[in-house]
Parts: structure tokens; sequence; C-alpha cells
């Protein structure tokens, strides 16, 4: 394994990174999953690498909803497996939850490793092995343990497929998500949607919950009745534009424009923004048109 020094300014993604690299070549994660870290990472960039509040919302509600269960189940593939598994199981635990390994590119054997892996780092009882093709799809995400996925009442869905996602929504369980992208199928079809880095809500989680345990149902619905998935998702691509704005305003300003706090400057100051926006945009085009004559 490479030495990733701590001080290094991108240490987190740079030790997902070589998590995701070591689960390959272990056999855990498929190679697939390095293209799916990769557009996550996008996200998480474009985010801020932060849990943002709608997030944290929705981690306080994806908790509820999991204590309230009958059968909770959380869905395990292979890059969860590399990037989480210690936690992953902390937090089943907290949550009387199961575990099931659930792959899109299936084998028996990966199967196998991951759930060594699993009880490895502490699992007493994972499912997976003997899942059957139950759901509705025509590819190996279809299988489920009838005790577990095919019979769960509420499931986490880890870097999901929006497949699964809709044919999981659809046989009448409440499906949480962990997706960073606000955009994508899983995110815009699940009932709660975490667009959070999975190495964040995973100790996020397993703290809610622990603090969440001896609630009262009553007091749990309250947490799921105050929560709505189409503001949390409309807030996380709002912070996404407000991100893309500052940086935009800091370019073509060439001060440290806050957007969050734009209201805070004067009339005067924004049009001497806006015109120094335009004179630096007319620069660009001028300097694109020389580009294309040249
Ligand atoms: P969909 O089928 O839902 O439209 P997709 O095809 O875009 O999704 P997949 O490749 O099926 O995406 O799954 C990867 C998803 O997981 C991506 O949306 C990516 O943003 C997300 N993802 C990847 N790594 C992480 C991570 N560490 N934490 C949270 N989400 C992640
Ligand atoms: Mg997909």
């Amino acid at each position: 394994m490479t030495e990733i020094p701590r001080s290094h300014p991108r240490y987190q993604s740079l030790l997902a990174r070589e998590l995701i690299t070591q689960g390959v070549l272990s056999g855990i994660t498929s190679k697939h999953g390095l293209i799916a870290q990769g557009r996550g990472e996008a996200f998480d960039y474009l985010i801020g690498e932060k849990t943002i509040d709608s997030a944290a919302h929705a981690e306080t509600c994806a908790c509820a909803l999991l204590l309230l269960a009958e059968n909770p189940v959380i869905s395990v593939n292979g890059n969860a497996a590399a990037l989480v598994s210690s936690g992953l199981v902390t937090l089943a635990e907290v949550l009387d939850a199961k575990l099931e390994v659930n792959l899109f590119h299936r084998t028996d054997e990966r199967v196998e490793l991951i759930t060594k892996y699993l009880e490895e780092a502490g699992a007493k009882h994972v499912l997976g092995r003997t899942a059957e093709p139950l759901l509705d799809l025509d590819h190996e995400r279809n299988r489920a343990e009838r005790d577990g996925l095919y019979s769960a009442d509420v499931v986490l869905v880890l870097l999901e497929d929006g497949d699964r996602c809709n044919v999981l929504t659809q046989m009448d369980k409440i499906v949480i998500a962990v997706d960073l992208n606000p955009l994508s199928r899983t995110s815009q079809t699940a009932h709660v949607s975490i667009v959070d880095n999975i190495v964040r809500v995973i100790p996020n989680m397993i703290e809610i919950a622990r603090e969440m345990k001896g609630m009262d149902d009553e007091k749990l619905w309250e947490f799921v009745d105050s929560f709505d998935n189409g503001i949390a998702l409309a807030d996380a691509i709002e912070e996404i534009k407000v991100n893309l704005t500052g940086v935009q305003y800091e370019l073509l300003s060439g001060t440290d424009f806050d957007p969050k706090k734009g209201h805070e400057i004067s009339d005067e100051q924004k049009r001497a923004l806006e015109e120094e926006r335009i004179r630096k945009k007319r620069e660009v085009l001028m300097k694109g048109s020389d580009l294309i004559l040249e």
C-alpha cells in the first residue's frame, strides 16, 4: 500500500483511492468500481467535500427510518466494502440491521471475498451467498435473500444502480440511497437520497443512530416527517451552483467574493462587479476569436 502523508491537502481523497485500488487488487471491488469512485469524487469536489446541511438532515431521517423498520437491510457492494467495511459492521449493529452483499458484476467468488472481509471486520452474519434472482431485473443485481433484501421494509443502498433502486421502490420498500450525484437516477428515485460521500455518511450515521436509539417511535417519526427529499436534492444542486458561482466571481472580480453573503455588498459594488465580469468576458471572447482567426 502506498504511504500517504497525513499532511497532504488531498489526504482523504488519496486514501479513498488507495482503498479502492487495494479492493480491486484483492478482488473485492470490480474494475468498474474505479470509474464509479471517480464520478463520485467529481461530485464531491463540487459540493465542497463536506457534509452539507441537507445531507445531514437526510442522514438523520435515514437513521430514524432504519430504527423504525421491522426488517432493515443494508445492501453492500464492492466499493462500499473497500471503503467502509468496519463502519458498516458497526452501523448494522447499532441499527440492528442485516448486511447483504449485492453486486452488479457478481461472481460467487466476489460475494465470498466480500462476506469474509465483512466477517473479518466483525460481522456475525452476512447475507448474499444464497441470494435468488427474485427482483424484476435482467442483470445480476436481481438477486435477493428471502429473509433479507426481498422482505426488507427499509433498505439502505450504497452507490446503487438506478435500475435496482427503481425496482426496490416499486416493491413497497422505503429506499435510502447514498449517492454523491444529485442528478443520478438513483438519487432521483430513492425516497431518501443522501448526497454525501460514503466515507463521511457511515461515521455520521453511527453517531446519529447511537443518539437516537433510546427514542420512542413518535419522536423518530418527527424526524422522518420533517424531511423532504425534493428539497434536499434541490439544496444539493443549489450548493453546487453557489460553489461554482463563487469561483466564477473570484475569477472575474479578483476579489474574495462570498456568494453566500451576496446581499451584503452594495448595489454600486454589484454594478462594478458586473461591469468587470462583462469586461473580462469580452477579453476572453476576443482572445477566443483571435485564436480562431489564427
Ligand atoms: P444511476 O444508474 O443511478 O444513474 P450512475 O450510472 O451514474 O447511476 P453508477 O456508476 O451506477 O452511477 O454508480 C456510481 C454512483 O455512486 C455515482 O452516481 C457516484 O456519484 C456515486 N459514488 C461513487 N463513489 C461514491 C462515494 N464514495 N460516496 C458516495 N457516492 C459515491
Ligand atoms: Mg448506473
